[in-house]
């Protein structure tokens, strides 16, 4: 049995007055469950408050990105190490914005993948199609080729400490789903290709969430797909009717 996460993913978004007040409101809600891990992403400058105020709480909290290399010479980065520091569980990698944007591609996320795992952080690792690849049929082939450049030399233990993200970029911040037989197909093929690298049990462990314009409408029957095992959420995670409604769909 495969335990349900649910991770905010804040992006650019919230100063630390306005992380403080949404972060209270949400320990304030009845609803903080033992069955659903709960993750947090807030941008860097506002961890700290975060950190403080969830201490205890169970939720727990992410950094939205990492540099591989440990110190140095590095402008503007931070290493897994730092965002261990600062009380972070988790780490985004791979998320699409971070490829399109910023050209990240297989072989840093692979570098990043694997110093957030020596360094005990655990990773949400985004994998999806854009929609002309998925236009041309190409989805399958897109995700298998993200999952095997950035699980190079990743070893099967570590993928305890991998929670994998399916997100559809075409869905990403664009208000537009994919059906929730389009997901659950797409999350089947993901488990059968870590089975296929590593194992069956790992297959069988392995978290994988959806990600792409989830909403508190339609949480609820995503969830319920059998190999969707939770929801990383953009736009709806900073709103505490939408987010907590999705924790809900998830229980
Ligand atoms: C995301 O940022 O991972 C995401 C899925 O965003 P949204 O929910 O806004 O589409």
């Amino acid at each position: 049995m495969r335990r349900p996460i649910v991770a905010g993913n804040w992006k650019m978004n919230m100063l630390q007055s306005e992380a403080e007040d949404l972060v209270k409101k949400l320990l304030e809600w009845n609803g903080l469950s033992q069955s659903v891990d709960i993750v947090i992403a807030p941008p860097y400058t506002a961890l700290g408050v975060v950190r403080k105020l969830v201490k205890n709480s169970g939720i727990q909290l992410a950094g939205q990105n990492i540099y591989f290399e440990t110190k140095g010479a590095w402008t503007g980065e931070i290493s897994a190490a730092m965002l261990k520091d600062a009380g972070c569980q988790f780490v985004i990698l791979g998320h699409s914005e971070r490829r399109h944007y910023f050209h990240e591609d297989d072989a840093l996320i692979n570098q990043k993948i694997k110093a957030a795992l020596e360094n005990e952080l655990q990773v949400i690792f985004c994998v999806g199609e854009t929609l002309e690849q998925r236009e041309r049929a190409q989805t399958q082939e897109v995700v298998a080729l993200q999952l095997k450049n950035g699980l190079q030399g990743v070893h099967a233990t570590d993928l305890e400490k991998m929670v994998i993200a399916y997100e559809p970029v075409w869905a990403i911040g664009t208000g537009k789903t994919a059906t929730p037989e389009q997901a659950q197909e797409i999350h089947c093929y993901v488990r059968k290709i870590i089975e296929k690298d590593f194992g069956k049990i790992v297959a069988e462990n392995i978290r994988i969430q959806y990600g792409g314009s989830v909403n508190s409408e339609n949480s609820k029957c995503l969830l319920d797909q059998e190999d969707i095992d939770g929801a990383l959420v953009g736009s709806a995670s900073l709103n505490l009717e939408s987010f907590t409604a999705i924790i809900n769909s998830a229980n």
